[in-house]
């Protein structure tokens, strides 16, 4: 299949022929990937079995994994989710259209393929006008998992949408870089206490300040509620490992690990912040932003890890952006990514104490 590659600005006077072609291609059953505020989606009709399919198959996805419906008006929910309670409202309320999904009841329009066979329907509302134009052409419900092909980190640019969909799909609007670059906050509102499922731009203070109690799931959970979640994810081609520690022991550990895996012959590379990346002699050093500005860390991080994969990294080592408003979801990523695997760089020097 050709793949067209086409921009749009979010200003509907000059993406208007765009928005048309596009809007056929998702009446036709075809797949479309879009720019949102959060990453870019893998676009089809929400309400088309058929192309919930086609999205599974394109990104490799597990069918048991379900996809969020994205919509471009707040009326448009009660079309495809029963039992919206207050509180679903006053978030929708607070932080729609933006970076949230909620999880609701489902009603028979959305079919099973979209749901993963759930009862339930993930549902989001973004604000990228580009997403919107596209939402409202397309009839209204679209569904969009994240556009990479599944277990890659998630495309942040629409050239990361080229490397992972060339060929699969009939079109990539190219919107440019997103804005936010990690995927949607998901809370579950179908039970008596709201839940995490997955964090998010919009933190758990953010939520609590509108929901009052809330649970979070355990990021490391057997059975998540939410599928994707026992899925490997974003992990880069080389093995990455994350470094915790006051910030003198974990450039010292870095560089005792680095330097071993470059004396094996082997290519190393570091995530560093902004005031710690002069002082690592890996092969790649990648300054991921400053400590202080957790917006530029998230909004890097996906591209990182494939600009990583492109340089031929073999051993990457990370240090930890446990930041206070988007660390959570920060580090979630990374862990993931990580595969969990955690070195503790003042361990060994407690030991010696010992
Ligand atoms: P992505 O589309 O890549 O951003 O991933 C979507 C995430 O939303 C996955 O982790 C899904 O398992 C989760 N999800 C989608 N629909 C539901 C649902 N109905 N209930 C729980 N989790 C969901
Ligand atoms: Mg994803």
């Amino acid at each position: 299949m050709n793949t067209r590659v086409v921009k749009a600005f979010g200003d509907p006077s000059l993406d208007k022929g765009v928005m048309e072609d596009a809007a056929g291609i998702i009446r036709a059953g075809g797949l479309v990937a879009i720019p949102t505020e959060t990453v870019y989606g893998l676009a089809g009709d929400a309400l088309n079995p058929e192309s919930a399919r086609k999205i599974y198959e394109a990104k490799g996805r597990p069918s048991d994994n379900p996809l969020i419906v994205h919509i471009a008006r707040l009326n448009d929910l009660e079309k495809i989710a029963r039992d919206i309670t207050d509180k679903a409202y006053a978030l929708a309320e607070k932080y729609w259209p933006g970076p949230l999904t909620m999880v609701l009841n489902k009603k028979d329009t959305v079919p099973y393929e979209t749901t993963g066979g759930l009862d339930t329907v993930a549902v989001r509302f973004p604000v990228n006008k580009i997403a919107q134009e596209f939402i409202f052409a397309s009839g209204g419900f679209i569904a969009a998992p994240s556009a990479n092909v599944s277990g890659r980190p998630s495309c942040t640019t629409a050239e990361h949408c080229i490397a992972d969909l060339d060929g699969k799909i009939e079109m990539i609007i190219d919107g440019g870089e997103v804005g936010i670059g990690l995927e949607s906050t998901i809370v579950d509102m179908t039970g008596d206490m709201p839940c995490i499922l997955r964090q998010g731009y919009i933190n758990e203070a953010m939520l609590r300040d509108i929901l009052g109690e809330i649970e979070t799931e355990a990021p490391e959970s057997e059975h998540p509620k939410a599928p994707g979640m026992k899925y490997r994810h974003y992990a880069p081609k080389g093995k990455l490992a994350i470094v915790r520690g006051g910030d003198d022991e974990v450039i010292a550990k870095i560089n005792a690990l680095t330097d071993e895996q470059i004396k094996r012959g082997c290519r190393t590379a570091v995530i560093a912040s902004h005031e710690n990346a002069d002082k690592y002699e890996a092969d790649i050093v990648r300054d991921i932003g400053s400590e202080d500005n957790e917006d530029m860390i998230a909004h890097r991080l996906f591209a990182i890890l494939r600009e990583l994969d492109d340089a031929g990294a073999e051993y990457i080592y990370s240090e930890n952006f446990d930041t206070p408003r988007l660390g959570g979801a920060i580090m979630d990523r990374l862990m993931r990514a990580a595969g969990y695997n955690v070195i503790d760089a003042d361990v060994s020097f407690k030991e010696e104490d010992n």
